[in-house]
């Protein structure tokens, strides 16, 4: 059922990983810290999985990650390899078997994997194993990776061949965490739709989904992994594997118009100046005469400023988010719905009244919560709302791990413009424009995708194994 009060999209995960050469302290609690900074990328389970001397100590559980570890947990998980997780789950397999990390027992030991993103032809690769005798014990395609890597390593001599020759299988969204009992993979897809970044703590390396995570456990950043990149770290090594890398990239722009952390940067982009300069861009592409910008917190918040910037109109608070719901909250009654919103938000009446309202917020999906938003500025005295959203209107699904609701659902497939505006009942509307939404991130080494706006999806995400794997499945 979708959240009443949080018509958003979600990611689906984030990752954090360790190989801690320099024993600097409790591993376990460092992992911890790196999902606590995660938290925004998945709320519904988290879990933490140690390796030390071959054996795997695993924690996982449903809810946010200071719910599901326990400090008793964290002390006695020792270790020199460390992999986490948290999640957000989009199908209605939500059940503590979906929880990552995924570990599995084998011929050649254990192994462990944590993944964000999502495979798009999973459904066939489990079918076909399924069909050979393989048993899972999840809904999760995680588990499908883990066990495609545990049947490969059985035929070659390295993990890290084993992980390269189950690339070519997957297709979709990939960026991995795979623990063996020495050495600690990283890897992104061939075109890196899911960011994934490393750094150091003394001679630890670390990987997160995002920089927030490396600054919050004192770890200095080093360089994102690249699109295709297979880096193996052991005891005394590492190197990296560029055999997927190409000259292609296709970053979901979705990180940075909304999943991201504002003070992390991706592909050398910053998460906060790429927002500045939706806000921008939006003040440029859609000028209006106004007293006050303000952002629908958190994330139109970045942009606000940056319209504020671009206009010379004033910036300021015109909405104050209650920060203690979280995805778990109990769905308001039937009689509460219609006031859903104010349970999340309140207006500053102070700043709104009498005023010509600016607001921003990211995306519209269904148009629900905005509407009830631009009510309640209304109701606190504000004469006029003009919405700027600082990014595209949604028109097509997401297969690389992004639940956007069916089509149907979509306000942008539904109604023109000029529908959603007098829905919103807002006095102006503009979305950020087709065309220059790759224009929010100037510094990004990474091309993006931006196949939920514009249906032009950057790889095949169709359900089928190539034909080249079938005989080896
Ligand atoms: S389709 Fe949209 S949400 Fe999905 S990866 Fe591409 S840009 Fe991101």
């Amino acid at each position: 059922m979708q959240n009443a009060i949080d018509d958003k999209i979600h990611e689906e995960c984030g990752i954090f990983g360790i190989y801690d050469k320099s024993k600097a302290g409790n591993i376990a609690s460092t992992v911890y810290y790196g999902l606590f900074a995660l938290q925004h990328r998945g709320q519904e389970a988290a879990g933490i999985a140690v390796n030390h001397n071959r054996e795997i100590t695993l924690v996982r559980g449903l809810g946010l990650v200071s719910d599901v570890f326990k400090h008793k947990d964290l002390a006695s998980m020792q270790g020199d390899i460390a992999i986490g997780h948290v999640r957000y789950s989009s199908g209605p397999f939500k059940g503590v078997e979906n929880a990552q990390p995924i570990t599995v027992n084998y011929a050649k030991g254990n192994l462990t994997v944590a993944h964000n993103g999502n495979i798009t032809n999973s459904q066939a690769l489990r079918t076909a194993l399924e069909n050979q005798g393989a048993i899972f014990h999840s809904n999760n395609d995680s588990e499908i990776i883990c066990y495609l890597i545990a049947r490969e390593r059985l035929k070659c001599k390295t993990i890290e061949e084993a992980v390269a020759n189950v690339v070519p299988m997957l297709k979709g969204a990939f960026s991995l965490l795979v623990m063996s009992p020495t050495k600690l993979i990283a890897l992104r897809d061939p075109l890196g739709i899911r960011p994934l970044c490393m750094g150091y703590i003394n001679e630890s390396v670390v990987f997160a989904s995002e920089t927030c995570a490396l600054e919050t456990v004192g770890a200095k950043f080093e360089r994102d992994i690249k699109p295709g990149e297979i880096l193996v770290v052991s005891k005394d090594d590492m190197y990296s594997d560029m055999r997927f890398a190409t000259d292609k990239s296709a970053l979901c722009i979705f990180e940075h118009v909304y999943f991201a952390r504002p003070d992390s940067t991706i592909d050398n982009q910053s998460v906060n100046e790429a927002r500045m300069n939706a806000g921008k861009l939006l003040a440029m592409q859609y000028p209006v005469d106004a007293d006050l910008v303000i952002g629908v917190p958190d994330s139109g918040l970045c942009s606000a400023i940056g319209y504020s910037a671009q206009s010379g109109i004033p910036y300021g608070t015109g909405l104050i988010k209650n920060r203690y719901i979280g995805r778990t909250f109990i769905q308001p009654t039937q009689a509460m719905r219609e006031r859903s919103v104010a349970l999340k938000l309140n207006a500053l009446v102070s700043n709104v009244k009498g005023k010509r309202i600016v607001m921003i917020d990211d995306s519209i999906v269904r148009g629900t919560t905005l509407k009830n938003i631009v009510k309640l500025l209304k109701n606190a005295g504000a004469t006029e709302v003009h919405v700027r959203i600082s990014s595209p209107k949604f028109l097509y699904p997401c297969f690389y791990g992004t639940d956007i609701p069916d089509r149907s659902c979509l306000a942008a497939v539904k109604w023109t413009e000029e529908e959603i505006r007098q829905n919103l009942d807002a006095d102006t509307l503009g979305f950020l424009k087709l065309e220059s939404v790759k224009d929010i991130a100037p510094c990004s080494t990474a091309d993006f995708c931006t196949a939920c706006f514009d249906g032009k999806y950057p790889s095949c995400v169709d359900n089928t194994i190539d034909p080249q794997f079938i005989d080896k499945l």
